[in-house]
């Protein structure tokens, strides 16, 4: 574990069993400098163990970067939860994973990822109050998409300043992906006045786009090539590759996508090629942010404000980026680690 590549001095790793409800999890708290260790659990049928432990240690390092550069008073963790199948974790599970979770003692706050739902939080509640990410009618704060929309929106407008010191007016954004997060930021765009094009491969969400916001529609493969202003991902991660980045014909990029870089030179590549790049944990934070607010207990209002400081820290780290001429990714890291590294 202790030289594993993946391996950055986290704080702990538990790796924790229940056969009677078949949880095998793995709850890495990398930094708790800030506050409790914040992430989701991840039930994922994983090809090894191996994957998950790596899963496991850089997704929760990547949540101590994001909320120390939105300024929250948490640290990173993440759980991972082998299942042999998608769909096969149940009730109980989750309520095993509670007990874990409660007996970490509030230094890990564990909430809903990819193979978990804010209903599964609800079990996981019965046996802890370090939880977060609950559905409405449960007391939380519910679906937390609209304010990483609204938060990646404040991104794209603070990229346009940037980019091209005006606002959205007019500016040509190519939207990948109209999930719950790029719909909503396609809706707020347009409202804004940019000029929409979109992609994604659900026929209907383009449509109901098109239909709303008077985009443009292109085939999947053509948006990242498209030529625009600002290229947006919003669908999966590792979407700015080698491949991608020579083909992108735009001035920037900036969406709610996690991971957008395969690899981190892939940041340098953008950089070299003179494109401004959003990094990905800075401008998507809206939703870590609302999740930390239900913890604490935060009025609507904080959140809010919150979510759009997204806009000026943005512009901070394109400053000094552009400043020292290196990529933003790199500026974004180091700000992150002066907010959590207190050797
Ligand atoms: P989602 O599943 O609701 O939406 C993803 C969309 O992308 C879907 O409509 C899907 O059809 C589309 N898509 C998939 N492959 C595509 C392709 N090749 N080309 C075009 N479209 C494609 O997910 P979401 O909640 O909207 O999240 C989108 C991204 O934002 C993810 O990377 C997620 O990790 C990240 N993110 C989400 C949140 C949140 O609050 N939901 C917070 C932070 C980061």
């Amino acid at each position: 574990m202790f030289d594993h590549p993946s391996f950055d001095n986290h704080e702990r790793v538990v790796f924790a069993t229940h056969p009677a409800s078949g949880l095998n999890a793995i709850v890495a708290i990398h930094d708790t400098t800030r506050g409790p260790a914040l992430g989701g659990c991840r039930v994922w049928p994983y090809e090894s163990d191996a994957a998950a432990v790596t899963d496991a240690l850089r997704l929760s390092r990547g949540m101590t970067y994001k909320s120390a550069m939105a300024e929250l008073p948490l640290g990173g963790g993440k759980t991972v939860v082998v299942v042999p199948r998608r769909g096969a974790a149940s009730r109980e599970l989750f309520r095993a994973l509670g007990r874990v979770v409660e007996e970490l003692s509030g230094t890990y706050v564990v909430a809903e990822d990819v193979g978990s739902s804010p209903a599964d939080m609800s079990e996981v509640r019965i046996e802890t109050r370090h939880v977060t990410g609950l559905d409405t009618a449960a007391g939380g704060t519910g679906d937390p998409s609209p304010n990483t929309a609204y938060g990646v929106f404040m991104g794209v407008r603070a990229t346009a300043k940037t980019a091209f010191g005006s606002d959205l007016s007019g500016v040509h954004v190519a939207v990948q992906g109209l999930g719950n997060v790029g719909f909503n930021l396609a809706r707020h765009l347009h409202a804004a006045g940019a000029r929409l094009t979109v992609a994604d491969i659900s026929e209907e969400r383009v449509a109901a786009a098109c239909e709303a916001f008077e985009a443009r529609a292109v085939a999947p493969d053509e948006i990242a090539g498209l030529s625009a202003d600002i290229f947006s991902p919003n669908a999966l991660g590792a979407g700015l590759n080698a491949d991608t980045i020579p083909r992108l014909k735009v001035a920037a990029v900036a969406g709610g996508a996690n991971n957008q870089l395969a690899t981190t030179e892939d940041g340098l590549a953008l950089h070299r090629r003179g494109i401004l790049y959003a990094p990905d944990y800075v401008i998507n934070a809206g939703g870590v942010i609302q999740m930390c607010g239900e913890y604490y207990g935060w009025i609507v209002d904080e959140v809010e404000q919150r979510v759009e400081a997204i806009g000026p820290r943005l512009e901070t780290v394109f400053a000094e980026a552009m400043g020292s001429d290196t990529p933003p990714g790199v500026i974004a890291d180091r700000m992150a680690e002066a907010r959590f590294r207190h050797d």
